[in-house]
């Protein structure tokens, strides 16, 4: 087995070329990375991805969704889109033939792949929604003038405890014709001292009368979609769904435990963060989002066995600044460098919130970190359904475990177990522009891993474009891994 590495999309061009003359076999969607920054994903260029069949499957499957949605409505599927609960309508929807679900959501990440190639912030600025909003409303710009997706048919949206940025989006989008079929998520609370109480996936509590509430919720949802499909929704589909969807979250959570645990690292965090992002909503194809899963794991495996690791040892110069204290620093920089001539394993960062802009995943391993961890807003969708209950209290239960849902004392909770759990030596939390729940959660989180855990924290915020950042942000990067290393 050759030493695996990353290398640029350029490079992934003619790297393919010899896999397939050496008997590479592609899905349908395959082909050159390269045609995809030609087609307008410009920004890909800056990253460095990981060099195996199975990330080359995995960049192709994420970059060709698009395409798979057009011709799954060229084909006669019926396309609905699932809105903010980030997990839990498209285990639904997916148990219907004829229903292909997608996250309109997903246009976030648009900016940062297509750069000066998309006006779709532009558009968004002059439907009212500014820069003042985190970057999902870039959504907008999809569905008002710059189509990135087939219309869906059926719009559906969870309301209540959701942040305020999409709310408005959401009400802007409906107050420009498109109907969309709201269903509430309580806010979730703590149960009263002697009130019923059940557990959730992922370990949070809620009170049953909610769990009650947000069932009744996903049967309006239930109705309206078999409606849509014209197909019955009943609970054997459904249950059939959730065995699917927790395969998709079974094959994430061993690939999660061995790429985190790992005596050398296995899989980059790039890769591990598209790899998460799969479970939401299949990337619009769930039995060939568990085949990518599958070939990626046993790629992760192989590696593992053989203790190989994607990243080179850092070694040579750090950056560190004079008469730096580092007790008293943590998740702060000062200027200055000095050289430290020593050789340093990559020190194991987890990180908190998805980033607007992908290539911040490659500057943590490019400054000496490696992924160990990660909350990127949807634990929940990672977390087995129960197969035990009735599958709407299922789902329900799953949707009030949303970290999202509840207090950011809670998220906090979670993210202090997790890091506990792959042994982090320093939390990342990395802000999302205007994202009106990153003003003070950062902080909570970051205090309590503070005095839960001892470790450093690094606040950062990542816009959709770093690149006039960058020096700066891998400064920040770069002291923290030193502040671990001492
Ligand atoms: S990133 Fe944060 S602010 Fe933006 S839509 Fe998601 S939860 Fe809301």
């Amino acid at each position: 087995m050759s030493t695996p590495r990353q290398i640029t999309l350029l490079e992934w061009d003619a790297r393919r070329a010899e896999l397939c003359a050496a008997g590479l076999r592609e899905p349908a969607y395959g082909g050159p990375l390269g045609r995809h920054a030609a087609a307008g994903d410009s920004r890909l260029l800056r990253l460095r991805l990981d060099d195996s069949p199975a990330a080359l499957r995995l960049w192709n499957f994420l970059l060709t969704e698009d395409e798979r949605l057009y011709q799954a409505q060229a084909a006669g599927k019926r396309i609905v889109g699932t809105m903010k609960d980030l997990g839990t309508v498209p285990v639904m929807a997916y148990a219907l033939e004829n229903v292909v679900a997608f996250y309109p959501d997903g246009a976030w990440w648009l900016p940062c792949l297509m750069g000066r190639n998309t006006q779709l912030l532009a558009i968004a600025d002059r439907l009212g929604i500014d820069d003042s909003f985190c970057p999902v409303r870039a959504m907008l710009g999809a569905f008002a003038g710059e189509p990135h997706f087939p219309l869906p048919g059926l719009l559906t949206c969870s309301v209540g405890a959701v942040c305020d940025d999409f709310s408005a989006i959401a009400q802007r989008l409906a107050g420009m014709g498109f109907p969309i079929l709201w269903w509430e998520v309580p806010h979730r609370r703590r149960p009263e001292p002697g009130e019923a109480a059940v557990p959730l996936p992922g370990g949070f509590v809620a009170p049953q009368s909610q769990v009650t509430f947000v069932q009744g919720e996903l049967e309006r949802v239930r109705q309206a979609l078999a409606e849509f499909a014209g197909e019955p929704l009943d609970d054997v589909r459904l249950r059939a769904g959730i065995a699917q969807a927790n395969r998709v979250r079974r094959l994430l959570g061993e690939l999660r435990r061995l790429v985190f645990t790992a005596a050398s690292c296995p899989l980059g965090a790039l890769e591990m963060l598209i790899a998460e992002m799969l479970a939401i909503h299949f990337c619009s194809d769930r039995a060939e989002t568990i085949c990518v899963l599958e070939e990626l794991l046993a790629e992760v495996r192989r590696r593992a066995q053989q203790g190989v690791s994607i990243l080179p040892t850092v070694s040579g110069t750090l950056r560190v600044p004079p008469g730096h204290r580092h007790t008293e620093c943590a998740g702060y920089i000062c200027g200055g460098t000095r050289s430290v001539p020593d050789t340093f394993r990559p020190v194991r960062v987890y990180w908190v919130n998805p980033v607007a802009d992908l290539r911040v995943m490659n500057l943590l391993e490019e400054a000496g970190g490696r992924l160990c961890g990660s909350e990127y807003l949807f634990c929940h969708a990672l977390s087995p359904i129960p197969e035990d209950l009735p599958p709407l209290e299922a789902l329900a239960r799953t949707a009030l475990a949303d970290p999202m849902v509840g207090s950011a004392g809670d998220r906090a909770a979670y993210v202090v177990a997790d890091a506990r759990r792959f042994a982090a030596e320093a939390v990342v939390i990395s802000r999302i522009p205007g994202a009106s729940h990153c003003a003070l959660e950062g902080q909570v989180i970051a205090q309590a891993v503070r005095e839960e855990l001892g470790l450093p924290v690094l606040e950062i915020e990542v816009p959709p474009i770093t690149d006039a950042l960058e020096p700066g942000l891998r400064t920040r990067l770069e002291a923290l891994v030193e502040i671990v290393h001492h």
